[in-house]
């Protein structure tokens, strides 16, 4: 079960990694749904920051701006307008998709949670990749078209 799991598991401690709320109590948690050791996650929190060299994939406040005054208050899948947009990772974090504006897009919370550890194409691929055609690449070689 546990290595089935890696992935959600990756997700949830990503979650509780950008929302500032993975405390030692909620380590324990984790590691018992997913029946891991704690050093697991403690693992996972290495491995989700380190993201091949970059200095994390969590988004700061001023990215996160940055990102929806970019996409202008659009969801970049489904394309509604919606009150409350999260910069979602293109490349999810569980993939070590960087918390680089090319890898984040404004999305509602709707496509975030149906998209999951899934890579979406968004609307605003040409705009993002232009100037990183090689990201680009990356992002069409691994979508998926489910669920859209
Ligand atoms: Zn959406």
């Amino acid at each position: 079960m546990a290595h089935s799991n890696i992935n959600e598991r990756r997700i949830e401690v990503s979650r509780a990694l950008e929302n500032g709320s993975l405390c030692g109590k909620l380590r324990q948690e984790i590691a018992k749904k997913f029946e891991c050791s704690v050093g697991a996650i403690y693992y996972d929190v290495l491995e989700l920051t380190r993201a091949g060299g970059e200095v994390s994939i969590y988004p700061s406040a001023a990215v996160r701006a940055q990102i929806h005054e970019r996409d202008r208050g659009f969801c970049q899948y489904c394309g509604t307008s919606a009150a409350v947009l999260i910069a979602e990772h293109v490349i999810p974090m569980s993939m070590f998709g960087h918390a680089r504006p090319y890898n984040l897009v404004s999305a509602c919370d709707s496509c975030n949670r149906r998209k999951g550890s899934r890579v979406w194409v968004p609307r605003n691929f040409d705009l993002l990749y232009a100037e990183n055609p090689e990201w680009g690449e990356k992002i069409l070689s691994l979508q998926v078209r489910d669920l859209r």
